[in-house]
């Protein structure tokens, strides 16, 4: 190859049948980035952005042209009526709590059809956690409706739905699971199932990780209401804090009252000079989200080759980012995320170990060495130290810098006697 890095045949071998037998993968998703990012060009087109747009507000921020635009791009990308994009939401647990807040009202129940959600709403919710000032301490009532063999119960969905029901709350992601994520397709189902038995119900959607991934999304085929993290997907690896809210227009107008104040909504929130990467951020998205699923299918095929279990496989159907691979025992998680680690761009110094992160009942080790702390649409891994010793993958801001950290995850565990090759 070259003299940057030095690589053992095996794993150079290894490397490029995964390549090959990726080709077809990388194709399919060539042509959803293209049909997306003509879909975001031709919004920035329709909306006449000029460099005006960038212009930065302070105090009130009242008339923020940028802003306003910026949430009309948005609504149109995503095939909804409005759209709330801002710097303000802290990360995507504060997004859809706001959401959550900003359209439930006492008394009303929210039922989850995928399951419990992800670890960080527990909270918001109520399942955990008292005296937050969580929707159930506010009289907002929850149930969920389980997954059955890890999939979508649509029987059990439908008989769960009736006129208390207020709000349908789907996952796209499987966050930290081992189920497979949404796909589209089957999204649309449950908004047909739900707003058939009433057709009233608010269907809305957690699109993290989910964002760019199909040439869909949920808002183009009935949600209601969808919300995501600005450092995941929808940032493209340029915005550096964030959150969006998009969907009906009322529903984002009562979010936006929650945001700021009633009365106020969306009128206020100076930019202070984030408009600019935020606009670029929603350009680049499209072409960042196929980088990384192009990395999350080479590090699935590369791993598959090696005997190891990957989920999704390399030639599944993605309706996310997220890749998960079985490494079999904690000495190779730790020797792979030391190797993911080792090729970052930031703190490749670095040597994660595993430590008790709060919050959880085992020992996990991380790898990220990112341009904006936390992003996971740069590569990052984790992994809890415990059976069934799966390592959770997802980003890559440029395909090449992604293989190269997974090449050197490979040779880590190959030095350490951890590989089969
Ligand atoms: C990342 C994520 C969230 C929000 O997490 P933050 O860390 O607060 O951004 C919520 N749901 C899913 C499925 C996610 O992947």
């Amino acid at each position: 190859m070259n003299s940057f890095f030095k690589f053992d045949k095996r794993i150079e071998t290894a490397s490029e049948k995964a390549l090959e037998i990726a080709e077809t993968q990388f194709g399919r998703i060539d042509e959803v980035t293209e049909y997306n990012q003509q879909k975001v060009i031709s919004a920035f087109i329709n909306n006449g952005v000029s460099e005006s747009h960038f212009v930065s507000t302070t105090g009130y921020g009242y008339g923020d042209r940028g802003r306003e635009t910026l949430d009309k791009i948005w609504a149109e990308v995503f095939g909804a009526e409005d759209a709330l994009v801002r710097h303000n939401f802290t990360c995507g647990t504060h997004t859809l709590a706001t959401a959550l807040f900003g359209v439930l009202r006492p008394g009303d129940k929210m039922l989850s059809v995928t399951g419990t959600p992800y670890d960080t709403i527990h909270n918001v919710i109520g399942i955990t956690g008292s005296e937050m000032g969580s929707l159930k301490d506010f009289g907002i009532v929850y149930d969920e409706v389980p997954l059955k063999d890890e999939r979508l119960d649509y029987e059990a969905i439908k008989a769960a739905i009736d006129d208390s029901v207020t709000m349908v709350y789907i996952q796209r992601s499987r966050g930290y699971e081992l189920r497979p994520s949404l796909l589209i397709s089957e999204i649309e189902r449950v908004v047909k199932i739900a707003k058939g038995k009433n057709p009233n119900v608010i269907v809305m959607v957690d699109n993290c990780y989910g964002e760019f991934v199909e040439k869909l999304e949920p808002t183009n085929v009935g949600a209601d209401l969808i919300a995501g993290s600005l450092i995941k997907n929808a940032g493209g690896g340029i915005a550096t804090t964030g959150g969006y809210i998009a969907g009906r227009h009322d529903l984002v107008e009562k979010c936006a009252y929650r945001l700021t104040t009633p009365g106020l909504g969306k009128e206020v929130g100076a930019t202070l000079g984030m408009n600019r990467e935020l606009y670029m951020g929603l350009f680049y998205a499209p072409h960042t989200v196929g980088e990384a699923l192009k990395s999350a299918v080479y590090i699935s095929a590369l791993f598959c080759g090696f005997g190891y279990k990957t989920t999704p496989a390399y030639d599944a159907e993605r309706g996310d980012i997220v890749q998960s691979l079985g490494l079999e025992n904690p000495e190779s998680l730790v020797a792979f995320c030391q190797g993911i680690q080792s090729g970052s761009p930031i703190d490749s110094f670095v040597s994660p170990e595993p430590w008790d992160m709060p919050g959880y009942d085992s020992k996990v080790v991380m790898a990220a060495g990112a341009f904006t702390m936390g992003s996971s649409i740069e590569l990052s891994a984790d992994a809890p130290i415990r059976r069934p010793y799966y390592a959770w993958i997802q980003g890559g801001l440029t395909f090449h810098s992604a293989k190269l950290c997974a090449m050197l995850a490979a040779q880590k565990m190959l030095d350490r006697g951890l590989l089969n090759v």
